[in-house]
């Protein structure tokens, strides 16, 4: 049985304008004829006991939700006896009791992106709406996660919003700190790792109490999980499909892959990337790996 994945890029809108933000924003959704036929394709090129994880991304997915919808019944009508996964990546706004039921009963797995702008953090604490709040109680812990987006200047707050996400009961979470598009000084990367060695070692404590606590972004090389590392299928908004291609996001924004290609950034992602691999090297000790 192989592990294999597609992310489809559903839609390039978004209802949000972060600062920190990679992709080329504008008006397209994907077609559900483009998304058949990547999905026909894929699933042609892979065995029935292969199991499959499906990615929507964006711009915002919840914006193209009829899509994601017609995908899902689609993929269950055509491929019964394939085993199957999905994921959804979302800034939340869009997140209502109405679809978060549709995502718990369709086993859709989110990804909750928690930036420590104001919109979801205000004065240290971490804030979200009551609507939102009610839809994430319908989804089942186990399928979601929080990403800690962390911008440069927020870097010490990474283990205070951590905390906080714990306490609202999330257990799986992502640290993502923004190198591709924010550059990163010497007293931010020391706050970094002074705040991410603190989430391990608090995480280890809370799994060592009972309460266990998934910590991603501290796997070694394993970074396909994000469309910038993916090397398996990226399909984006047109419907054009792009394999083992590291920089996978480059159909999103020509001024990204410039960005991402200059000397300033991948130096940039260097550095940050060496704090994260220290957080591993610490974690794996703590786990006695
Ligand atoms: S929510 Fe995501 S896609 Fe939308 S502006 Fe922010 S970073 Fe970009």
């Amino acid at each position: 049985m192989k592990k294999r994945t597609i992310i489809l890029f559903v839609t390039d809108k978004c209802n949000r304008r972060c600062s920190y933000c990679r992709v080329h924003k504008g008006t397209n959704v994907m077609t559900f004829g483009s998304a058949k036929k990547a999905l026909d394709d894929y699933f042609a090129g892979g065995k029935t006991k292969d199991e499959i994880s499906v990615k929507f991304f964006g711009g915002e997915p919840l914006l193209a939700l009829p899509l994601i919808k017609k995908i899902v019944a689609y993929i269950g009508a055509v491929h019964p006896k394939q085993k199957v996964s999905y994921l959804l990546t979302t800034n939340g706004d869009l997140l209502t009791p109405a679809v978060a039921i549709f995502l718990a009963q369709n086993n859709v797995a989110v990804t909750l992106s928690v930036d420590l702008e104001k919109k979801h953090y205000s004065g240290g604490r971490v804030d979200f709406d009551r609507r939102m709040l009610s839809a994430l109680k319908m989804i089942p812990p186990r399928n979601i996660t929080a990403t800690i987006v962390v911008l440069p200047r927020k870097a010490g707050f990474v283990d205070s919003a951590f905390v906080q996400l714990f306490a609202m009961g999330f257990r799986s979470f992502h640290i993502l700190p923004v190198y591709y598009t924010m550059m990163w000084d010497e007293k931010q990367l020391v706050a970094l790792r002074n705040g991410i060695f603190r989430v391990i070692a608090l995480a280890h404590m809370f799994s060592l109490e009972g309460q266990k606590v998934l910590l991603r972004g501290f796997q070694n090389k394993d970074r396909s999980d994000s469309p910038l590392f993916n090397k398996d299928h990226f399909v984006d908004v047109k419907g054009v499909v792009n394999q083992g291609d590291d920089w996978a996001m480059m159909p999103a924004g020509a001024e990204t892959k410039a960005l991402l290609l200059s000397g300033k950034y991948s130096d940039n992602y260097l550095k940050v990337q060496r704090v994260m691999d220290e957080g591993t090297a610490f974690k794996n000790q703590l786990e006695g790996k």
